[in-house]
Order: structure tokens, then sequence, then C-alpha cells
């Protein structure tokens, strides 16, 4: 029987676990995980939501290690893989134990970045301890943390105005938390949205009470010893010192500066890797048949050097669908060994949707230009005049009612949209995706898609636009399950799956049941 093991027990490898399930229990499959986390898998998306007391560790687990066990999958869980013998095909555990295996997968995930502070993990050689009241947001612990801080309305730092960072500010701040958020750059999301956008961010988090300290660049964390009696004081985060003298007191410093594939094992095991374990589009190592690596630490990009979908690689995602799409198909592939697979299909470009009650951001592609740049010098109408083979020049429109913090901006070639941004226009947002992933023209008249969120208007219903992006999941799907009795957001969750991931779907979830009940006519 061929043995499969898994390292990593995240929600990717939780997701494959499943898919190799059957075949596990009718002894076609020998399946072992090791993962370094004690509990098993869960939902870590909703990790800040943990954090902030929205949810709890129950409802977020995804793996029942007993029916995992009964069914003969081994969990060797609290335990980490250390080293990967590719030649005697073992891998060497942390409690000096080796497992051999016929196919190997690498779930490992991606690990938060720990900036380079005085105070802080100054030696790169030491493995990282961080000092009380400082923490990351990946795990139940860190959750753990933050909770701590958010029930004693704490003052909450946040380093890092990226999308974890401006979540986990306005979920704090919301549920009690006296939150600052500092961040080196002009304005928050400064990946993703464009200054203008950023602006109209910046009054939702002030009117929300989070303070925001920009072009900030931290040089260290002050820690203090408070006296505790006999025992030695364990000195703890008072405040974060910036560039310049100035300071930001506060009593817990949540670290959201990125994250990075965990790629050290496979690494030392001499697999390729670059910013994640090199794979083909079979999730197959470079140069390694028996190896796999799916999720967060796995980067798509294969052998053939002209290959037009690897050739503007950027690493992982670090998202969780296409994790989930990669667990699904890789166990496919692995229960029918020798079966021809039908393709992965390639991922569409990442759209950026910030979770957060009543801070509704979207964006995608590149939104950088501005309405009133100049035209590109050879094709400067984008017509008569045009060097033959020039591309359309790039055409912006903009919205902007900074006072009600709405803004919208889109960026097409050809009537065909390249990038956009929307803040506090959650309708016009969701069309705006499903142009943008459709590869579809917008209407002539820009302003009928800022009319979609006037009072009255119904949000975009066309059967085959996906609903739920971590999970696939589109309309229609949902609605056969709606008609097919599935009456809350849960059934249709246990049922299609949708709604599993960020949850951010969910209202969309339910207008669709309500929508149904309702007896409106529901899609095809
Ligand atoms: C706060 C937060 C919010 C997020 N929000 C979103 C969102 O809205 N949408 C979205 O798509 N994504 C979001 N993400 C990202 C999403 O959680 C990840 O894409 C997803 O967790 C990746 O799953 P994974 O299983 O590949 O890796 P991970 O979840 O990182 O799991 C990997 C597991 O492997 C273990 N491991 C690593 N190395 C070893 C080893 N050597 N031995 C044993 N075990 C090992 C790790 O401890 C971990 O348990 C968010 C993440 C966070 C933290």
């Amino acid at each position: 029987m061929p043995h499969i093991v898994v390292i990593g027990f995240g929600p990717v490898a939780a997701r494959l676990v499943d898919g190799l399930l059957p075949a596990v229990r009718s002894g076609q499959l020998g399946v072992t995980v090791v993962g370094d986390e004690l509990h098993p898998a869960y939902n870590r998306v909703l990790v800040a939501d943990l954090g902030v007391g929205r949810t709890t560790v129950d409802a977020i687990t995804l793996a029942a290690t007993a029916e995992l066990e009964a069914a003969g999958v081994v969990l060797d869980l609290g335990r980490c893989v250390r080293r990967v013998d590719r030649a005697r095909r073992l891998v060497h555990l942390s409690d000096g134990r080796a497992v051999h295996y016929d196919k190997l997968v690498f779930a490992t995930g991606s690990r938060p970045v720990v900036p380079k502070l005085h105070g802080l993990n100054p030696d790169p050689n030491v493995p990282l301890g961080l000092p009380a009241g400082v923490t990351t947001l990946r795990d139940l612990k860190d959750a753990a943390t933050l909770h701590r801080a958010v029930l004693g309305g704490r003052r909450v730092v946040v380093l890092g105005g990226g999308i974890l960072g401006v979540e986990a500010a306005l979920a704090a701040a919301e549920e009690g938390a006296r939150v600052t958020v500092v961040h080196h750059g002009a304005h928050t999301l400064g990946r993703s949205i464009d200054a203008d956008a950023g602006q109209v961010l910046a009054g939702a988090l002030q009117a929300r009470g989070i303070a925001v300290a920009a072009h900030a660049r931290s040089t260290a964390v002050v820690l203090d010893a408070a006296p505790a009696g006999d025992v030695p004081p364990e000195a703890s985060f008072t405040a974060l010192k910036l560039d310049g003298g100035g300071t930001v007191p506060g009593d817990l410093l949540v670290l959201s500066c990125g994250v990075r594939p965990r790629t050290e094992v496979a690494a030392g095991s001499g697999l390729r890797t670059a910013r994640g374990i090199l794979v083909d589009h079979s999730l197959q190592a470079h140069h390694d048949p028996q190896v796999f690596a799916i999720g967060d630490c796995a980067e798509v990009r294969c052998l053939d050097a002209g290959c037009r979908e690897c050739a503007g690689s950027a690493g992982p995602q670090g998202l969780i669908g296409p994790g989930w799409r990669q667990a699904e198909w890789l166990a496919g592939f692995l229960v029918r060994p020798g079966e021809p697979a039908p393709p992965l299909a390639a991922e569409q470009a990442p759209v950026m949707l910030l979770k957060a009650r009543g801070v509704d951001v979207a964006a995608a592609g590149n939104v950088a230009a501005g309405p009133f740049d100049p035209l590109p010098l050879d094709n400067p109408a984008g017509g008569p005049g045009a060097v033959a083979g020039a591309p359309a020049p790039l055409r912006v429109s903009v919205w902007a009612d900074p006072e009600h913090g709405k803004y919208v901006k889109m960026a097409t070639r050809d009537g065909v949209l390249e990038g956009f941004v929307s803040v506090g226009m959650p309708r016009a947002a969701a069309e705006l995706v499903l142009l943008f992933e459709r590869g579809a023209e917008l209407p002539a008249d820009r302003s009928a898609l800022l009319g979609l969120d006037s009072a009255g208007l119904p949000a975009p219903n066309d059967p085959s636009r996906t609903v739920c992006r971590c999970a696939g999941v589109d309309q229609r799907t949902i609605a056969a399950a709606v008609a097919e009795g599935c009456g809350t957001v849960a059934e249709v969750s246990a049922r299609t799956r949708a709604g599993t991931g960020c949850g951010g779907c969910h209202g969309e979830v339910r207008a669709l049941i309500e929508q149904h009940f309702q007896g409106a006519p529901t899609p095809a």
C-alpha cells in the first residue's frame, strides 16, 4: 500500500486529507500527517476574528481527529519535520523518529515576517522568541494573546498597514481595544489601492477611532519590566520607537509585516525553491516526481522557460482559495495514479477584498494611473496617429465622495478593466470584480456602475458568477442547494462549501436564500 506523508496540518493539508480519505478507508493508501501545531487544522483566515472574540476555536476547527484516525490516517501532531532524506525517502521528526514515504507532500504554509527592530529578534541565528506584549497574528496562541488585550480594552499597536493589519485593527477597535496602526507608506493598503482611495479609507479608520501613523519607520520596541514581587519580572512591550525619536505607546504590539513561505525543510533536502517550493503544473517538485507542494508554501513555476502561465510568477499568492483548489486536484491525482488528470486550472489575478464590518474595500490590477495622466506618445488618442501594433491607451475614470466615504476608480484598455479600486461601494465593487475576472467590457457610461449602490438596486444576478471566492462556488450552485432545501448559511456551507473560507460571502449567500423564500425568480 503506497504511503503518503503530509508535512503540515493547516487548512490546505486538511482539504488534501479530506480528498484522500475514501482511499485510506478502502485500504488503497496509507497517510501520515505531521503537524507542528498541537491543534488539528483550523481555518487560519479567521484567526483575527478569533482574536477579537467573534468566533470560537471549535467553530473554526476543520478536522475531526477521531474520524480521521478511525479511518486509518496517522496524525502526528505537535511534532516538527526537521529534515527529509530523499535518497532513502525518510522524513525525520523532532522526536528522533523517521517515517518512510512513497509520496511526500509539503503543506508547510508560511510564517509571519518579524521585522528587524532593536529589542526584537536581534540575532537571526537565535530561534525566535517574542517578548511579552509582542505577537504576530498567525495561530491560536497569537489569537489568545490578542483576545486578552481586546477584552481588557488595552492599547493595541498594529505594525503594518497591509490588509491583515487593517483588518485586525478594525476588528480590534470595534470590539473595544484602543488601536494605532503604524506603517511606513503614505496610506494603508498601499500595495492594492491608490492614494485617493487611501485617503478615503483613512477617513473610515479615523471614524472608527483608529489612529494611523503613516510614513513611520519603526526602529525599536521599548520593553519595561513591571515589578512582580519575588518572581523575576518579564520585560513587556510598552512602546514602539520611531525613526526621528517619536514613540507610540501601547500594551500589545501586533506584528503584521507580511508572511514568508516555509521552504526551509524543502531547501534543506535539496529541492529547488524560490519564494516558495518550486513545483510544476502537476504540483510536483522540480526533478523529484515523488514530492509535491501545495498551499502557501508552493510556487507553481514549471521548467519550460517559455511557459506563458509561469512567465509572470510572483510566488505563492498566500490565499486560501488557490491552496484548496491545489489540494483537491492533488488528492484526485494521488488517488488515481497513472490516470490522465485534467490540468489544474491556472489561478486568476488576485482580487483584494477587505474583511471588515461596514468598511467595504475591493481592488484588483493596476490602479496607479490617474485620469489626467499623459497618453502614450505612440498612441496619443488610441486612434489615428497610433504606431502600428501600439497598445490602446489606458483610460481612467474616477468618482470620489470622501465626505461619505465613497470612491471608485476604473482603469480600462479598449473598454476592458485592467484595474479598479472601490471604497464604500459594495455593489459597484461586486460588479467590478465580475467584469475584471471575466475580462468583460465596461458599460460605455461608467456612471451606470455607480448607480448600483443607490438604494433599491439589486446585487448582481448572474448564475455563473463566483459568490464564494475561497471555495470557488458560483451563484447557480448555491441557488440549487437552496432550492433543494438548504435554508441557512450553515446548511448551504455544509452542502456546497460556500462560506467556509473568509466568510465574506455570507451576506450574499443569505440574500440568495431570502430571494428564494420570498418567491423571487431564482437563477437557472
Ligand atoms: C489573520 C489572517 C487572515 C487571513 N485572511 C485571509 C483571507 O481573507 N483570504 C485568504 O484567502 N487568505 C487569508 N489568509 C491566508 C490563509 O490563512 C492562508 O493562505 C492559509 O492558511 C494557507 O494554508 P496552508 O495550509 O497552506 O498553510 P498554513 O495555514 O500556514 O499551515 C501550515 C501548517 O504547517 C505547519 N508546519 C510548517 N512547517 C512544518 C514542519 N516542518 N513540520 C511540521 N509542521 C509544519 C505549520 O505550523 C502550520 O500548522 C489569512 C491569514 C491570516 C493569518
